[in-house]
């Protein structure tokens, strides 16, 4: 969806000056923006026990993980550097959830010394935390996620669980339940996350119901309470304009009406909610900003641009995704439809196909929006072009770098050794004479 009003109005005055002080491409967020959705987040679901864990890997910048420190928000880790991440921003024991999959001893002991909120995908998962612990009693608390399998056809919005690789088949959870309660583990919870970027409330509400339907299963099975649900990230944005966008109140009141009920039928404690939400919270807040290099006609129009899909994998990696693109600058320039590119050796590489966009001239700036959310963070640097650099736009209308842009010295050259002899002192240019065999010769 174009960026909203709020986040243009503060964008536009700053918009020209930072591109020329930091040099594009960069992604730009916006904090007024990032803490008015966290407030909302909060706002939906207060009166209930419950916590957001934002799910880092959506934006891992300890800038904005910050922001949302200051909103309560805990952080869903899966990977030893996000762990890292929540701990340099402050963050410890069951202010983290640590929901890895095919997850290693390693990141299993580092989950234990952190005293992290431990999400068990695999029973055999289970048994190497059993091996880490041993007689010791140090995890008290743990989560299950589970894998519903083949939904009914009234489902049809869940997607195909069966073919995901996450999570515990329901038929092996009592299973899991006892070996956890073997290891001293008194508090348990269940996770489920089979929605992603969805944009109606039906899908979470079905998630709660079904994860409502285990917990009464497996309190009559083995007598254990499951105390708290997570029902994970999967809370969608809309890309394109013209889309609804998520009716997250709606959601509140829908989850805490199933969730009461759950509770005052079978005389339980309320269960805690837990979301792991990435997108939501950050997505509609970042932009990538990126010049126009080339204005090019061959077969189809072309805008060049000096970003490519290592500053924003999505367009590429998935056909369906959506980015919007504006050239705030331009405005009033008769339009044009055009492919928007940037350089990588890759057909691919293409931010938008298609687009009417005002005619554009080398060093236009462009806007790609809603980047805020899986968008720096996917970068790769494939064919050598490196990631960009992040910023982030205070309250007061300050911009600052957040995040320095990759150098091929400093990072992408960092792995590898080259003859000192022959890096130091670049051969001064010199015509190339001879024929072709004579040049390629040994
Ligand atoms: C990716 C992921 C999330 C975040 O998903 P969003 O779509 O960004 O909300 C949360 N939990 C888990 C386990 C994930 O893999």
């Amino acid at each position: 969806m174009p960026m909203s009003a709020g986040f243009s109005r503060r964008v536009t005055p700053v918009l020209r000056e930072a591109a020329e002080h930091f040099g594009t491409p960069f992604h730009l967020y916006d904090e007024q923006g990032i803490a008015a959705t966290c407030a909302r987040f909060n706002e939906a679901f207060s009166g209930l026990p419950y916590r957001e864990y934002f799910a880092v890997k959506a934006l891992p910048n300890p800038a904005v993980m910050e922001i949302m420190r200051r909103h309560g928000f805990g952080f869903d880790c899966s990977s030893l550097p996000e762990l890292a991440l929540a701990r340099g921003v402050g963050a410890s024991g069951a202010d983290v959830f640590f929901t890895s999959n095919n997850t290693s001893r390693e990141e299993l002991a580092a989950a234990v010394g952190q005293s992290a909120l431990i999400n068990i995908d695999d029973p055999a998962v289970l048994a190497k935390l059993a091996d880490h612990l041993g007689g010791s009693g140090l995890v008290d608390t743990l989560c299950l996620r589970v894998n519903p399998g083949a939904t009914e056809s009234s489902d049809q919005f869940l997607g195909s669980p069966q073919n995901a690789k996450f999570g515990i088949p329901p038929s092996r959870l009592t299973e899991a339940v006892n070996s956890a309660r073997e290891l001293g583990v008194r508090h348990f919870g269940l996770h489920m996350m089979v929605a992603s970027n969805v944009l109606t409330t039906a899908p979470l509400v079905r998630t709660l119901d079904i994860l409502l339907g285990l917990a009464t299963d497996i309190r009559e099975r083995t007598g254990v309470e499951i105390e708290f649900l997570n029902l994970g990230g999967g809370i969608g944005i809309p890309y394109r304009p013209g889309e609804q966008t998520f009716d997250l109140p709606a959601l509140g009141r829908a989850l805490r009406d199933r969730l009461t009920g759950w509770a005052a039928e079978r005389n339980a404690v309320l269960p805690r909610l837990c979301f792991e939400s990435g997108r939501y919270i950050t997505g509609p807040h970042g932009v990538l900003v990126t010049s126009v290099l080339n204005r090019m006609s061959k077969w189809r129009e072309y805008v060049g641009v000096d970003a490519s899909m290592s500053s924003l994998m999505r367009p590429g990696m998935y056909s369906s995704a959506y980015h919007h693109i504006t050239a705030p600058e331009a405005r009033g320039r008769p339009s044009r439809t055009v492919d928007v590119v940037g350089s990588l050796c890759e057909n691919s590489d293409k931010f938008g196909t298609d687009r009417e966009l005002p005619e554009l001239v080398e060093g236009d700036l462009l806007l790609v929006h809603d980047t805020g959310a899986h968008g720096h963070s996917m970068g790769f640097t494939y064919n050598g072009r490196l990631r960009p650099k992040e910023l982030l736009l205070r309250p007061d209308g300050t911009v600052e770098l957040i995040r320095r842009a990759e150098e091929q010295e400093l990072d992408h050259f960092a792995t590898l050794r080259f003859s000192p002899d022959r890096m130091s002192a670049p051969s001064p240019a010199r015509p190339v004479t001879g024929t072709l065999s004579e040049v390629t010769a040994p």
